[in-house]
């Protein structure tokens, strides 16, 4: 495929970006390290270098009551411009542009004392925030412009004024942050004010030849919201202020409907960006899962914007705009949505990482660590097992320069996430295949599919190192009757190897319970989250006439396919164990198509009747047509202990070393490790 317009340069009149690649603003945590400066300079040089032609950083507070938590990120000294200088001058190196990101939390705020527009909390921080006074405001403006002016003498060749997401400005222009009487609130002209006077004064301080990009909220996904007209209205006035471009958001980050995990279409919020570029005329850049070159390149043919912002995607792949210039797009490490490295970290407190590439945001260490390089003698090397962990050792020891043979059993790679790409809408999966074939292919790894490595063969091989990966095995819970018909692995379910009945019990609420709920909810496998269909069942008003985009009548999910009822033995809510911004969308969408949780149950026996169990010693009996287990798995190590028995050494990882809480972001981590090390 060709990418002629992703790779066409835009011209700003004052400044030319070399291409329509952008890597958006992120949360990255780096921030709160040591050295955070120079690891930043690593971090984002390293996209630079990659080819994105823009980067914007994350967040800086323009003054002390907009940092989003103690000790984040503030730009409002001048004897803080040399550190930023470390960032520009090292972007600007390895040949990219870099603009610094205003961003006022407001109400958002994760301290005691927060300030807002009016005193009314969110439903994500119960703070009750201060209300702002209009001298404050006035301080807030020339707060905004001072941070740009001081990133202007920092060598920042922009910035973007961040104003979607529930921060600040969003914050001024809805009604359901915005109760003000005064000439901050009431009419909307009013509450645009504030954004509208921000972009104007820092135009004031910068002058022409300096970007000043302002992320607008293409939808709000809140009641209470913007319609599509007021966001027009406030694009034409913001450009009138002298807007160089647009950037775009979606959704506050208090929204009800997901924006950005992996059950939301690639590039689904097409139709809301669409609506700012046809009424401006200044270049609009689309957001949100935007994760292959594909894509990317449809949106701005298309016109539907003029360029785009990868966040994740960069992430997982700093090289993504240099892979599609040098026409290798299937070298892409594609971000695959899951969120349970960096959003998922970010939450935790933890720097930000990727589950495809947990170098993301390692970069200054790599770059120490390259500084006394170690003597590397190539080996010859097994790895048994194509799951993720193995995929990962096989794939970093090849690029390490290690001869490496890869043997599976099955007849292609992938292992467990040849099952994952088969639950409704994660076929992201299929690329985390791709992208593992290709690698494989391009560092000369072996293949050796439909072959059962035993301890005899490998000795006779005589490698190096041998690397097991053999994975899990399903655990079989002690229940009598376990053997019934009725009974199904989840394995047997999720290959296609079996059928179930109307009528379903699942016996464990892990993450492979949910994912084989929601399969059965859908009532079919492998197919990726389709738009329409996606935006129709949480009730997005694509019209955008109503506030926030949300149509009146709420999410409209079908019923589910099965009657389902899951079960586990740990009394309190279920999916607890889920992914922390991905999970809650799992479980909303399962209670919509009326799938039953009975958590605190004790299993009693399987037969004829269906599952027996008991609940605070009264016996219950749910009559089923099938039960599908998901209970767990236990590690499959049986070559690891042949090997032992004939005493050659054997690294084990992945789920094979430990099946409990293992998931596709520990196996990958293990494999690369385990490969740095040998
Ligand atoms: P899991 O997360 O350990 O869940 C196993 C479930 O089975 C639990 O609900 C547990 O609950 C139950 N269970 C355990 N032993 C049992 C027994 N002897 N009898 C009856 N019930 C039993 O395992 P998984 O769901 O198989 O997932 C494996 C790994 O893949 C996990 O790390 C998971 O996080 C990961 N994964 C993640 C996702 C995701 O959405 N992020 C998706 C798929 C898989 P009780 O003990 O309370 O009954
Ligand atoms: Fe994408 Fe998952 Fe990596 Fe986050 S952790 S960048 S969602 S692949």
């Amino acid at each position: 495929m060709s990418f002629e317009n992703l790779l066409n340069p835009l011209d700003l009149g004052f400044t030319t970006l070399k291409n329509r690649i952008m890597m958006g603003s992120m949360h990255t945590g780096i921030e709160l390290l040591d050295q955070p400066f120079p690891r930043l300079a690593a971090f984002y040089g390293e996209r630079a270098k990659g080819g994105a032609s823009l980067i914007v950083t994350g967040g800086y507070a323009p003054n002390e009551t907009g940092k989003i938590e103690e000790g984040g990120p503030i730009f409002n000294r001048e004897a803080d411009i040399a550190d930023h200088q470390i960032i520009t001058q090292r972007v600007h190196q390895e040949g990219g542009k870099i603009l610094l990101q205003i961003l006022h939390s407001g109400r958002y705020a994760k301290e005691d004392c927060i300030v807002g527009v009016s005193d009314i909390p969110s439903r994500i921080n119960r703070r009750v925030p201060r209300v702002l006074t209009s001298e404050e405001i006035e301080q807030y403006i020339e707060d905004y412009a001072n941070a740009a002016a001081l990133a202007q003498q920092a060598g920042y060749d922009g910035v973007e004024v961040m104003g979607s997401e529930g921060y600040l400005i969003n914050q001024f222009l809805a009604l359901r942050t915005n109760n003000r009487t005064d000439q901050w609130g009431g009419s909307y002209q009013n509450r645009m004010r504030f954004a509208v006077e921000i972009v104007r004064r820092v135009k004031e301080k910068v002058g022409d030849n300096f970007i000043v990009m302002f992320r607008i909220s293409a939808i709000d996904l809140v009641e209470g919201g913007a319609t599509g007209a007021e966001t027009v209205e406030l694009a034409q006035a913001l450009e009138q202020a002298g807007v160089t471009l647009f950037n775009t958001g979606i959704g506050w980050h208090e929204a009800r409907i997901p924006t950005i995990a992996y059950m939301v279409p690639r590039g689904a919020w097409r139709f809301a960006i669409r609506n700012i570029t046809d009424h401006v005329n200044v270049p609009v850049i689309a957001s949100n899962r935007i994760n292959t070159p594909e894509v990317a390149e449809d949106i701005v043919a298309s016109g539907d914007a003029q360029m785009v912002s990868l966040a994740r995607s960069m992430l997982a792949d700093p090289h993504f705009a240099n892979k599609v210039q040098d026409n290798r797009a299937d070298e892409i490490n594609t971000c695959i949505g899951c969120n349970q490295a960096c959003l998922d970290f970010i939450f935790q407190h933890k720097p930000t990482s990727c589950l495809v590439n947990p170098l993301a945001a390692r970069e200054f260490d790599e770059e120490i660590a390259r500084q006394t390089p170690t003597k590397t003698t190539s080996k010859k090397i097994a790895v048994i097992g194509s799951g993720p962990a193995g995929l990962s050792a096989a794939n970093t020891a090849a690029q390490l320069g290690h001869s490496v043979t890869l043997y599976d059993s099955a007849s292609e790679i992938g292992g467990q996430l040849n099952l994952a790409k088969k639950v409704p809408d994660k076929t992201e999966f299929y690329e985390m295949i791709r992208y593992y074939r290709t690698q494989l292919a391009k560092h000369g790894v072996e293949l050796k599919l439909n072959t059962k490595a035993d301890a005899s063969t490998l000795k006779a091989e005589h490698f190096d190192d041998i690397i097991v990966a053999t994975g899990i095995v399903p655990r079989i819970p002690d229940i009598p009757g376990v053997d019934h018909p009725s009974v199904v692995p989840y394995l047997d379910l999720l290959s296609g190897k079996a059928k179930v009945g109307k009528r379903v019990a699942i016996i464990g609420a892990g993450g492979i319970g949910y994912d084989v709920a929601v399969l059965l909810a859908n009532g079919k496998s492998d197919c990726a989250p389709d738009t329409d269909e996606f935006l129709k069942k949480w009730g997005v008003d694509t019209a955008m006439t109503h506030p926030g985009g949300l149509l009146p009548d709420g999410p409209q999910f079908h019923p589910a396919a099965h009657e389902i009822t899951m079960f586990q033995r740990k009394p309190g809510p279920m999916g607890r164990g889920l992914g922390l911004t991905s999970g809650w969308v799992l479980k909303a969408e399962l209670e919509m198509t009326g799938v039953q949780c009975i958590p605190g149950v004790s299993y009693k026996k399987i037969d004829d009747d269906g599952l027996h169990y008991a609940i605070d010693g009264v016996d219950h009996v749910l009559a089923v047509d099938n039960i599908v287990l998901c209970s767990g798995q236990d590690s499959f190590n049986t070559l690891h202990r042949e090997l032992e028995a004939e005493g050659i050494q054997a690294h084990l990882i992945g789920g094979a070393a430990a099946a409990k809480e293992l998931d596709a972001l520990a196996a990958v981590s293990q494999g690369m490790e385990i490969a740095e090390q040998i």
